[in-house]
């Protein structure tokens, strides 16, 4: 409950609900919300309380608010290693706005995975920065040399003070790294994330490279679970995310380079596929301009052609796929274009499943979001269209969005 605010009821009649699990529209419903939750769903039976204010959705379609499991709402610009030297009050405050935006795209949560912390969580959940829910994991883990690990080749000092607005944390050894892990946890972390392969925006790693130790990743993936907690892991290439998926992580991220061994293995460990498709479309388009160095420019074009196949493998292995972005600096508007690109392969009830659904399976919140039911977070998307046959109308939310209400309250 947002402190200060008197538990209000809210009614919505005349809705097209998208029930998305069933993938079809209820017509004519009444939803009864009472505080941050969805008391009652269904006809005209469904009324009003005594102090219910009333929204009329006129017949359009109402969908449970949208998920992107893989941002980093701290990475305000594209050059990540820049944004260590930046103030944290000041990165706070231009998380602020990129947070803000997230919530009028339609997002009503989303998984941070590397740079928000447990501040930028309360000042959300307090309503200090209108925002999606935030689950954060803290600081990534990185090796000595890995994708979290920023500096140049020419220096050796590294500044890992933790007040840094770093994304990641670099540490080496089962010890360190338990203790690293420790760290994120004890802050509330709601899941601890790894790098477990090269990538785009680190300067001196290669793309098909493999970063941490077995024994390492093990370690991890114990401390996460003895703290009822998971871990989710970045990597590109098949044989970084089968070692990944053997050790027991949990959600692998990108996976552009996977290929038909690592479905299997998703299959067997009941592991879930984070593809982030539009950020390589925004980085090769406008990536220079929005602080991305060169070097990490040349890199996106080894990963990019991949990353559709790698979802079409995903897809007819039939594996649990679920929507994530990544988008840095000035390219986060983009995205929600991540519902047209994955609609070239995925049929949209099942790309927005990803961003429901199957994502809130992901993050351990089946019941609480990503469905319209009783008992749910009252998180609301109210659009204009028909999603199921046009995906332009969540591709595009400046044009279609009419209301975002996260927990009962209407934010846009
Ligand atoms: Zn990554
Ligand atoms: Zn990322």
């Amino acid at each position: 409950m947002t402190s200060g605010i008197e538990p209000t009821s809210v009614l919505i009649t005349n809705a097209r609900v998208l029930d998305v699990e069933g993938g079809e529209y209820l017509e004519g419903t009444n939803l009864l919300i009472v505080g941050e939750t969805i008391a009652e769903v269904g006809g005209s039976e469904v009324g009003a309380l005594r102090d219910s204010s009333v929204i009329d959705a006129e017949g359009h379609t109402v969908l449970p608010g949208l998920i992107d499991a893989h941002v980093h709402v701290t990475a305000s610009t594209a050059d990540i290693s820049a944004l260590a030297e930046w103030s944290p009050s000041y990165v706070a405050a231009r998380a602020g706005r990129i947070l803000r935006d997230m919530l009028h795209r339609g997002f009503t949560t989303v998984r941070d995975v590397g740079g928000a912390d447990h501040g930028l969580a309360d000042a959300v959940q307090e309503g200090y920065f209108p925002g999606p829910r935030l689950l954060f994991g803290g600081k990534a883990i990185s090796q000595t040399g890995g994708h979290g690990d920023m500096r140049p080749r020419g220096r050796v000092v590294a500044d890992e003070h933790p007040c840094r607005a770093t994304i990641s944390v670099v540490c080496d050894g089962v010890g360190e790294i338990r203790k690293a892990v420790r760290e994120q946890l004890r802050t509330g972390a709601h899941h601890v994330k790894l790098m477990l392969s090269g990538g785009v925006a680190s300067p001196t790693d290669r793309v098909d490279s493999t970063q941490l130790s077995l024994e390492e990743i093990r370690a991890v993936v114990e401390e996460a679970e003895a703290a009822n907690r998971y871990v989710a892991g970045h990597a590109y290439t098949a044989h970084a995310v089968n070692r990944a998926l053997r050790c027991g992580v949990r959600s692998i991220e990108h996976g552009n380079l996977l290929d038909e061994t690592s479905i299997e293995l998703f299959r067997q460990h009941g592991a879930f596929y984070v593809p982030t498709l539009v950020t390589y479309r925004a980085l090769a388009d406008e990536g220079p301009r929005y602080g991305l160095p060169p070097g990490s420019h040349r890199k996106v074009s080894d990963v990019l052609e991949h990353g559709l196949r790698a979802l079409e493998l995903a897809y007819r292995g039939g594996i649990d796929i679920v929507f994530g972005t990544d988008l840095l600096g000035g390219m986060h508007p983009h995205q929600a274009k991540e519902f047209a690109i994955r609609a070239e392969v995925q049929p949209a009830i099942d790309v927005i499943r990803s961003a429901t659904s199957v994502a809130a399976r992901l993050v351990g919140l089946r019941g609480r979001i990503g469905e319209i039911t009783p008992g749910a977070y009252a998180d609301i998307l109210m659009v204009k269209g028909d999603p199921l046959n046009d995906i332009a109308v969540l591709a595009r939310p400046e044009e279609h969005v009419k209301l975002v209400m996260k927990a009962g309250r209407v934010m846009r």
